[in-house]
């Protein structure tokens, strides 16, 4: 007789009866992992996996991924259909592409006619293709003609990009994951790898399983990340720059830079001591809550190192000197030659999936390909493509999406197309966005999902196709263009924004004269044209070489097997002269802080399951599943002089408004700070307040000053708390 094993029930692997493997890349985080999606013989996508010989991810997948597939199915609030009204808040009425299109384009001519070209404005994504990118910028900058075109990367990558065009004369992160291999220090600042971008995390674990080198993480918080690091440095919010400049300080100061690196290719070198003479670690350790040798420590151990890099994201991205943060960090690798070699290097890690392909091909900052609206040779250039007049063209970039929205408080922009943003979650500050929206003689939101908050305040919703239901390109954060193969038919009556772009350009006479492909290869195409002999070269990658590659970094160009790893190799950037530039940064404390009436910091951030404003993951079934509901993270201490709970309710009030959230009691924050995940609608933006940076436009997200108390009636906070699932 048997027991045990026979008697258990086994595990079992569901046969989901897949017979096909369409090759993808996720649509999720910037990561950009090869993925494959699996369909039965219906054609329906039942399945998702990793894709083994990718370089990025090598097989792996985290829960976004792992269950992407669904997206294909019906989850709740995808548009099926345009949808028309005359006043916002009435009931929409669905109606066809052209009655939506039409109309859409006439309230745009009507709109540009009455007030001025640049009184419409366009805000975008970093979710899309990049060929829809590329076509986009070709409707709005040849054609609509406005200005007041930007991309919600504004809210995340916007100050990376400011600070590599100060730096080293371009945009474009000069390293790759590949850096983890030969790296001999790792300073991360404000990243949470592991929950934000779980496969990059992956692979640095993987380079120090086989390669032991120190792992440095300045955060305020007591992440994941900083959890596994050797050194964990508690910066205070808002000071990375005074403690980039005092470890540039020690440097200098102990002749642990390198003078032949700096000497044959930077600038500025004299102007940059002398500021950073004035950060000693004793005065700095005042500012930044690190001790002045731990200070010193690092300055050494980073300096002295063969090789080192340092990666970073939001942490540094949103603050009010978000854009001085990444050239600190330039400066810190240019005064310690690690730039553009193995294991040496800047690398910013991108949120969006595409908001590479945005920066790169967009026009959201200029014209195609990294060019400049400023420069008279790159508007005659891509004039003469387009076949347009380079007079139509303004002279230099216009608003940021940060500041489109305040023009239309002012009445400077009366129409607005959001196309798969939602600034009605994803902006600080709900109340005024609110308003602001409610201002609009006109909005148009284009986007998957039907019940994306934003969509309460417009006059036309274009439902778009999601995804793998459309073909096209990524941009990673390495620099990989990396292929989606269309995986499926689009839901319902929805289309790809690809052809809702081509579709609109007929319906302005200029558009009409030009050319617009249909098919996104054919896009592609004018890329490459337009790409060779530049910076990002990709005219020697074609679809099936890039899927074949699993992915292929720029520059490759025509001819070349594969692409480069890294920027700078030869030490020749792209400032007028060849030469980077350092640049010096006084500090300047300009953010709300806390005071006796807002004694705590408030701080935002990301957990694994969702992204961005949930308006896919809040609705596939595990990422909800395993994180359902806003929380807020406090310190015990903290609860316990307050009289809250693990698990009871709190209100948080800040000057701009209060919201109601659940406590989680934790020492990963300290006592005079709090974090909540920015995710969820209707929590913690009601009462961020999102400075400014001056360069990049990007907000302060993760400093603001706020009150707690414990909500008085538990009952009705936690119904509060719930609602903002939205779902
Ligand atoms: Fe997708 Fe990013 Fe997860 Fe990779 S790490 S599977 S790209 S969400």
């Amino acid at each position: 007789m048997l027991f045990g094993r026979n008697k258990k029930n086994p595990i079992r692997i569901v046969d989901k009866s897949v017979v096909d493997w369409k090759y993808a890349t996720c649509g999720y985080c910037s990561t950009g992992c090869s993925i494959e999606v699996g369909v039965n013989a219906a054609g329906e996508p039942v399945a998702s996996r990793g894709v083994a010989d990718a370089d990025v991810n090598r097989g792996k997948l985290c829960i976004k991924g792992i269950f992407e597939h669904e997206l294909f199915r019906q989850t709740p609030g995808r548009g099926t259909t345009p949808l028309l009204r005359k006043e916002r808040f009435e009931p929409f009425r669905e109606a066809s592409w052209d009655a939506a299109l039409d109309h859409t384009a006439a309230e745009i001519q009507r709109i540009q006619g009455q007030y001025g070209r640049d009184s419409f404005a366009i805000v975008s994504t970093g979710q899309i293709m990049t060929e829809e990118f590329y076509t986009l910028g070709k409707l709005a900058r040849g054609v609509v003609g406005t200005n007041n075109y930007d991309g919600n990367t504004t809210l995340c990558m916007s100050s990376a990009v400011s600070g590599y065009k100060r730096s080293f004369g371009s945009d474009g992160p000069p390293g790759c994951y590949e850096d983890f291999e030969h790296t001999e220090c790792l300073l991360a600042f404000g990243s949470n790898l592991p929950e934000q971008h779980p496969i990059i995390y992956w692979r640095l674990k993987e380079a120090l399983e086989t390669r032991k080198f120190p792992v440095i993480v300045v955060d305020p918080r007591v992440t994941m990340f900083a959890q596994m690091a050797d050194m964990h440095l508690p910066v205070n919010p808002g000071t990375d720059l005074v403690l980039l400049n005092a470890l540039a300080h020690v440097i200098l100061k102990e002749n642990l830079h390198k003078p032949d690196y700096i000497a044959a290719h930077t600038e500025g070198y004299e102007e940059f001591k002398a500021l950073v003479e004035q950060y000693d670690p004793t005065t700095a350790a005042g500012i930044c809550g690190i001790d002045e040798d731990r200070i010193r420590h690092v300055a050494r151990v980073y300096a002295k190192a063969g090789a080192a890099m340092t990666i970073w994201t939001m942490g540094i991205n949103q603050s009010t000197h978000g854009s001085d943060g990444v050239v600190a960090i330039n400066n810190l690798n240019l005064i310690t030659g690690n730039i553009g070699k193995p294991g040496g290097s800047s690398l910013s890690i991108t949120g969006q999936c595409n908001a590479m392909g945005t920066r790169e091909w967009s026009s959201c900052s200029g014209l195609p390909g990294y060019r400049a609206l400023e420069k008279e040779k790159d508007r005659e250039e891509i004039a003469k493509f387009w076949g347009i007049d380079p007079e139509f063209f303004p002279r230099k970039r216009g608003l940021f999406m940060t500041d489109i929205l305040p023009a239309i408080e002012t009445g400077q922009v009366k129409g607005l197309w959001l196309i798969a943003t939602n600034p009605m979650t994803s902006m600080p500050n709900t109340a005024r966005i609110r308003k602001t929206l409610e201002k609009l003689e006109f909005l148009v939101v284009q986007d998957a999902y039907r019940d994306v908050e934003s969509n309460e305040y417009s006059h036309v919703y274009l439902p778009a196709a999601v995804w793998a239901e459309k073909e096209g390109c990524f941009t990673n954060t390495e620099r990989r263009v990396n292929l989606i193969r269309n995986v499926c038919a689009p839901h319902g009556d929805s289309k790809p924004d690809l052809w809702i772009f081509n579709a609109v350009a007929q319906r302005f006479p200029q558009g009409r004269s030009m050319r617009f492909p249909e098919n996104a290869e054919g896009v592609f195409s004018e890329m490459k044209q337009l790409s060779k002999g530049r910076m990002l070269d990709i005219s020697g990658m074609t679809y099936d070489k890039i899927e074949k590659a699993r992915g292929l970094q720029w520059p490759c160009p025509d001819g070349a097997d594969k692409g480069s790893p890294r920027l700078y190799t030869d030490g020749a950037f792209r400032h007028p002269g060849g030469k980077a530039k350092l640049i010096p940064l006084p500090f300047i404390d300009n953010n709300e802080r806390p005071d006796e009436e807002y004694p705590f910091w408030l701080n935002t951030g990301r957990v694994v399951e969702h992204f961005h404003t949930r308006t896919r993951t809040g609705k596939v079934g595990n990422a909800n599943k395993f994180s359902p509901t806003p929380y807020m993270e406090m310190n015990p201490d903290a609860g316990a002089r307050l009289g809250i709970r693990h698990g009871e309710y709190a209100r948080l009030t800040s000057r701009r408004g209060e919201t109601v959230v659940m406590v989680q009691l934790t020492q990963r924050v300290a006592p005079n700070a709090v974090f909540i995940p920015f995710h969820f609608h209707d929590c913690v933006n009601r009462v961020t307040l999102g400075l400014l940076d001056p360069h990049s436009r990007q907000p302060a997200y993760k400093q603001c000053a706020v009150r707690v108390e414990r909500a008085a009636d538990q009952m009705e906070a936690a119904r509060q708390n719930v609602a903002a699932r939205s779902y």
